[in-house]
């Protein structure tokens, strides 16, 4: 039986972490979370994320905006949150509604205060493997990796989805601690044979339960990113969880695996903004 890695444990204790080195800094990091439309996901997420910041000791402002809010008008406020000196680290919450351009959004936050590591100086510098902000969930992961012992060096490592936010930078971190990786997308033709390579997979598709048992390398660790909810309301991950745990070496849960990791990382990120940002002011 697979051994559980507890993103919630983990999760618990880097964000003791940083409320500790919170209390004991001489400054209060902020940050502002925008809410753009009445999503019940993202406003579940935006909830989390805020009391989760508070806990921490950090200053969180959430700006709830209606989902008619013009381009422009997001713009403005960005612009001001740029310029809010108590402000560190800016999240504009995904998705936004379809009349806006994400791009254009994401690359008017200040890169020293995207938290979520999405703009294109960020995804440039973790390229480039000089990482500044990363995003949240597969810094998250990475550090479910090392918490649990995994060698990730000369592994071979599978990155199923290729996404912006989880795919892609997933991979480049992978890469950067010296994993062989590959990336696997919804246009991959032997999904299955590729995944069953793998000493390591990461499963960010979004599709419930799709990777099955007979996917797995015998003793391979998996980590599920997937959030899936059921239409009879459960939430499942990406991976079939039960029959997975019999064959992997070690599995993360869905929920309580790297869905808390990649809240106590946005707070980790504001802290990292808010003191790379003040010691230079
Ligand atoms: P996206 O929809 O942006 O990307 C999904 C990726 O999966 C794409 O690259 C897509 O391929 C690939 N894919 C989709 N279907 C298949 C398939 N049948 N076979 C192979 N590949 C497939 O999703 P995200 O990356 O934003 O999120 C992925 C999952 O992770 C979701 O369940 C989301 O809720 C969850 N998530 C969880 C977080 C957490 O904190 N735990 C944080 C962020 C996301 P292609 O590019 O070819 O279309």
């Amino acid at each position: 039986m697979a051994r559980l890695i507890d993103g919630k444990c983990l999760a618990a204790a880097l964000r003791a972490d940083v409320r500790r080195q919170v209390a004991a800094a001489d400054f209060t990091p902020g940050l502002a979370v925008v809410l753009v439309g009445e999503d019940p996901a993202s406003s579940v997420y935006v909830r989390t994320k805020d009391r989760a910041a508070r806990e921490a000791g950090i200053d969180s402002r959430t700006i709830r905006l209606p989902a008619v809010t013009t381009q422009d008008t997001l713009l403005a406020i960005i612009a001001d949150l740029n310029a809010d000196v108590a402000i560190d680290g800016i999240l504009v919450q995904l998705p936004l509604p379809r009349s806006v351009d994400l791009r254009v959004v994401i690359e008017a936050i200040d890169p020293m205060k995207d938290v979520d590591g999405f703009h294109p100086l960020n995804v440039g510098y973790l390229a480039d493997g000089r990482p500044n902000l990363v995003p949240c969930t597969p810094l998250g992961v990475m550090k479910m990796l090392l918490h649990a012992g995994v060698n990730i060096a000369g592994a071979r490592a599978l990155v199923l989805g290729r996404s912006a936010i989880v795919g892609k930078p997933m991979a480049s971190l992978l890469m950067a601690a010296d994993a062989t990786v590959t990336i696997a997308h919804s246009k991959t033709l032997d999904l299955a044979g590729e995944c069953r390579r793998a000493d390591i997979l990461i499963a960010a598709i979004g599709r419930p339960e799709m990777v099955t048992a007979d996917w797995i390398k015998p003793g391979a660790t998996v980590i599920d990113v997937g959030i899936n909810r059921l239409p009879d309301g459960r939430l499942v991950g990406d991976i079939a969880f039960e029959s997975t745990a019999a064959r992997a070496g070690a599995i993360t849960p869905v929920p309580g695996g790297v869905g808390p990791m990649t809240v106590a990382c946005l707070l980790e990120n504001t802290l990292t903004a808010a003191s790379i940002r003040r010691a230079g002011t």
